[in-house]
């Protein structure tokens, strides 16, 4: 058994962004630049866009922070977002969900430009990427095949199972991993018996948010597995998979924390710097 060590390669993502950033000032050319908008003082939201901030500024990215009040209207948050989409210094744009429940997330995010959407959940980007045009792609499943790649796992002709199916993870994960030549099942609530999917799967990524939904005895000798849940038990982070009855069973298995949560910090970096590159092209 491997560990997937997000950790470890998210390391080696920052400390390449950080040699893009250092030639690009070497060269006289701008900072590329990311502009977090924070909406109310949500906590866990607070420590999220802390640590973008940090992995900005530790890898040479100019990092805006703009800060609102909680009972901020509409009109003048879709106004910042005017703004920063006309400013030529700003490459991505990105507004922390969830937004105080008077906001219309999907009116705020609908309004960010497809070139600066670096979270990738407007739909025009969701679209690119159903189609295999491109795209930026969403954190979470982008970090996730690029840890694959890093280990050699190609999704080609094997039975992925994406446990979730929610807009920011499970749907774009399963797209991508079709785009790679998987051939996909999706599961949810919904599904009538979780259990036989996850079995016959090569490679399962969690994805539900439900401490140790995936055991030992859901899985088959050799799958991969990828758990994306952040959950807490006992008071400690936790992830959907239950690491001491699959791990045993599994060839590659990511460790929760130090899996996915970095990669999707690090994937952050690489579509700025996408964005950065599609804004020089302008
Ligand atoms: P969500 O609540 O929007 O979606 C969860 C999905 O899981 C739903 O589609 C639901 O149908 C499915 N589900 C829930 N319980 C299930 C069950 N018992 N059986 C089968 N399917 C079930 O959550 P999300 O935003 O997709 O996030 C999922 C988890 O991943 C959460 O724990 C979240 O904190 C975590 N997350 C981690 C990262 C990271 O970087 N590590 C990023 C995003 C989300």
């Amino acid at each position: 058994m491997t560990i997937l060590d997000g950790k470890a390669l998210a390391a080696k993502i920052k400390e390449q962004t950080l040699e893009t950033t250092k030639a690009l000032a070497a060269e006289g050319k701008r900072q590329p630049c990311l502009a977090v908008v924070l909406v109310g003082e949500d906590p866990a939201s607070q420590i999220y866009v802390r640590n973008k901030h940090n992995d900005c500024i530790t890898t040479g990215i100019k990092s805006l922070m703009h800060t609102l009040p909680a009972d901020t209207q509409e009109e003048e948050l879709l106004a910042l977002i005017d703004r920063l989409n006309g400013d030529d210094g700003v490459d991505g744009i990105l507004v922390q969900l969830p937004l105080p429940k008077h906001l219309n997330e999907q009116r705020v995010t609908e309004r960010i430009s497809a070139l600066k959407d670096v979270d990738a959940f407007s739909a025009y980007n969701v679209g690119l990427i159903t189609l295999g045009r491109g795209g930026f792609k969403p954190c979470t499943p982008a970090g996730i095949m690029r840890l694959l790649e890093e280990y050699g796992i190609d999704p080609k002709g094997k039975e992925c199972v994406v446990v979730g199916r929610s807009n920011i993870v499970g749907k774009p994960m399963a797209l991508l991993l079709l785009a790679a030549g998987g051939t996909v099942t999706v599961c949810h609530t919904k599904t009538a018996d979780l259990a036989f999917h996850t079995r016959r799967a090569d490679i399962i990524v969690a994805a539900a948010g439900k401490a140790d939904l995936i055991n030992g005895d859901m899985v088959k000798e050799g799958a991969v597995i990828v758990d994306v849940g952040m959950n807490r038990k006992d008071g400690k982070l936790c992830g959907d998979v239950d690491f001491e009855s699959c791990a045993p069973k599994a060839s590659y298995i990511t460790p929760v924390p130090g899996g996915v949560g970095p990669m999707t910090r690090a994937m952050l970096l690489d579509n700025t710097l996408t964005a950065y590159r599609l804004s020089s092209e302008k």
